[in-house]
């Protein structure tokens, strides 16, 4: 579905986002058991916190909890993001709301979700007119019309994604960015070399979507030339999109970074209608295009030809009825979670009220949290969490100005770039005016499809508007009630949203040492991007702009693969280590995140750090199946949990101390071998 603003991948978040996954075969990691695996801590598991922190401090946890029936993994952390669906039920189901207007139009769409007797009285119906405008392409002319709808609105995926963020080198103006279609494996590196992972992932995808095309009327062996054609063509791109691992590396805002004009766009594009797309939607009012990946363009115009249209409508098919099915009736709601559940390790499914509650935040996301704000949280708990990213920032500039490997020029650059930090935190002063969006809008829609449909179609208007004015630092791209936080390096700002401030990242009485194990440590991490390999490479307006001495980065560098290397010699479970380079970015951020903590705790007299440090590692208390431990291992961007505890808290003295940790013990550091880049 379209989101207010394309990310990229610039907004590192705290979290890896909703996975999907295979089984791992897994075993004692070295050099510690990976504790948030699902049964690898039992009763008899007998480890020292000297020996295994994360493991010991965390042990009754791990024993006392379990992964809900629905879900693939359960964090403490996270722990918001269990309760507040029920937060979410009680505004939907609030009769006083019926004169709002988001509790109108969030409680309209809550209850056309429930209704299953409508579903399912409609079954296929909503998705075959999107369908029938596939098959109904005959022509590359014919393709070229469906692709040109203004909106978008006949179409349920882009063979062009286009989408709105800032501009990589004028953080004041929203440029338009051009990428390649989304593939059904996600990284690309799956179509060359494919994991067992990918394997399970194609298979499961290919099932579904084969009883979804069937059900919408198509012949079993047709449904199989479909899929057939669809990873054909996927396999055709797929050699030209960049892989995840590339899409991590430092190079790769150079490689993605590359405006180009609308007469550029008409000379190279060949047959495809790129040009034509930006024009009927208005993208052309931005100032720049950018080319996303230059090489898929390349290749893809090749492919983009009459001789290969069935390829491209059958990618078009599989994506378009796959992408929505969870929308239509029962039975494809079913088909979708058992393909979600053997993917992730899942059991069962969640309460239709909790699916549907859910459903809505995601759809009107805006309206949903403006309502949710209001119930939950005062100007009081935005002005409180507020101070405490000041006060860190504050520490993080004393940080910077005392590091011995960078040379005066750097530093005070960097502290400009630390003063002119924006801070976002719990929710924003001003929301997105969703008013002329009415309940009749969505009882014309009638259907479940046509409403996401039209909602799409909205925010992408919201969003074409905004071209060519200068950017409002006000606007949130993420919700407050998105249970995470990020840095923004395009607009340098740090945001805290209101969903994580819940369990042990935030309560109002919490101590001082669990406020800064807690959103103290969380709000450091963010800073931090801010200094990791990716986001240092953006200025304090948030321009991709290189403010390094030769000298500095150098020394930046050599730290960093020192850190790349250690990660490298982790192994999750036997045949399975860390991947150091995608790890970079967030290892970085957690050391400097805590580092920051720790000098602000020396000011507190009398600072408990036994407290601190066993609070930070319940902070990252978590279990994930097997298979979305797998997943994680190949594709997010962050350490295990279990590393983000024992890698951070053996890397300082204050830890070692504590609790009289001596060489020969499992969390011993020698100083010369630590890594905290910050
Ligand atoms: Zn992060």
């Amino acid at each position: 579905m379209k989101r207010k603003l394309l990310s990229m991948l610039l907004a590192t978040c705290l979290l890896c986002p909703a996975v999907t996954v295979s089984a791992a075969e897994y075993d004692t990691g070295t050099p510690w058991i990976y504790s948030g695996l699902e049964g690898n801590i039992t009763q008899d598991t007998n480890i020292s916190l000297k020996d295994d922190f994360a493991a010991a401090v965390n042990k009754e946890w791990y024993l006392s909890n379990s992964i809900p029936v629905g879900y693939s993994s359960y964090s403490n952390l996270a722990e918001k993001a269990y309760v507040m669906p029920e937060e979410f039920i009680a505004i939907l189901t609030d009769e006083s709301l019926k004169n709002d207007s988001n509790g109108q139009i969030t409680q309209e769409i809550y209850q056309m979700w429930l209704d299953w007797d409508a579903r399912n009285a409609m079954g296929m119906e909503p998705v075959m007119p999107y369908l029938n405008a596939i098959r109904n392409i005959q022509t590359m002319d014919d393709l070229e019309k469906y692709l040109t709808v203004k909106g978008g609105t006949n179409a349920i995926v882009a063979l062009f994604p286009i989408g709105i963020q800032a501009d990589m080198k004028n953080a004041t103006e929203y440029g338009v960015y051009i990428s390649s279609p989304s593939l059904f494996l996600g990284d690309s590196a799956e179509y060359r070399n494919p994991t067992e992972f990918g394997t399970r992932r194609k298979a499961l995808i290919e099932e579904l979507a084969i009883k979804l095309l069937v059900k919408a009327g198509f012949a079993q062996n047709e449904a199989v030339g479909i899929m057939e054609d669809c990873f054909t063509f996927e396999e055709m791109i797929a050699g030209s999109v960049l892989t995840f691992e590339e899409q991590s590396q430092t190079d790769y805002i150079d490689k993605m970074y590359n405006p180009c004009t609308m007469d550029f766009l008409k000379e190279q594009q060949g047959d495809m209608p790129i040009a034509e797309i930006i024009e009927v939607n208005g993208y052309d009012k931005a100032p720049n295009i950018v080319l996303a990946e230059p090489e898929w363009f390349m290749a893809f115009r090749e492919i983009y030809k009459q001789e290969n249209l069935e390829l491209i409508k059958s990618y078009l098919l599989a994506h378009s009825i796959v992408s929505i099915c969870n929308v239509l009736d029962k039975e494809c709601y079913d088909w979708y979670t058992n393909m979600s559940n053997a993917l992730n390790g899942s059991q069962g499914r969640l309460q239709d009220e909790v699916l549907a509650a859910n459903f809505v935040s995601s759809m009107l996301s805006e309206p949903m949290a403006q309502l949710y704000c209001e119930k939950y949280y005062t100007e009081e708990d935005k002005a409180k969490i507020e101070a405490v990213c000041y006060d860190v920032i504050d520490e993080y500039k004393v940080m910077i100005m005392e590091e011995d490997f960078l040379t005066d020029v750097t530093k005070l650059t960097a502290l400009e770039k630390l003063e002119n930090m924006t801070v976002r935190a719990v929710y924003p002063d001003t929301w997105e005016d969703y008013s002329s969006i009415t309940v009749a809008d969505i009882e014309k829609a009638g259907n479940l499809l046509d409403t996401v449909m039209m909602i799409a179609n909205y925010q992408s208007e919201i969003q074409v508007a905004k071209l060519g004015e200068e950017i409002d630092k006000g606007e949130w791209i993420a919700e407050p009630t998105d249970v995470n936080a990020y840095y923004n390096p395009q607009d340098n700002s740090i945001n805290i949203m209101a969903g994580i401030l819940a369990g042990p990242v935030y309560r109002s009485d919490m101590s001082i040492e669990e406020i800064y194990a807690g959103v103290g440590s969380v709000i450091g991490h963010e800073i931090s991007h801010g200094f990791d390999p990716n986001g240092s490479q953006f200025d304090k307006d948030g321009n991709y702009k290189n403010w390094w001495t030769d000298e500095d980065r150098a020394a930046f560098d050599n730290k960093t693969e020192k850190l790349i290397a250690y990660y490298n010699s982790v192994e999750l479970w036997e045949g399975m280590s860390c991947n150091g380079s995608i790890l970079q970015g967030e290892a970085i951020a957690d050391l400097g995140g805590a580092a920051c903590i720790l000098r602000m705790a020396k000011k507190i007299e009398d600072f408990d750090y036994d407290k601190y440090f066993k609070s930070y590692a319940k902070v990252w208390a978590s279990l994930k199946t097997p298979q979305t431990a797998a997943y994680h291992a190949l594709y997010d961007t962050h350490p295990a949990d279990y590393l983000r505890i024992n890698v951070v808290v053996s890397q300082f003295d204050e830890f070692q101390q504590t609790y009289g940790i001596t060489e020969g013990d499992g969390m011993y550091v020698k100083p010369e071998e630590r890594i905290a880049v910050w």
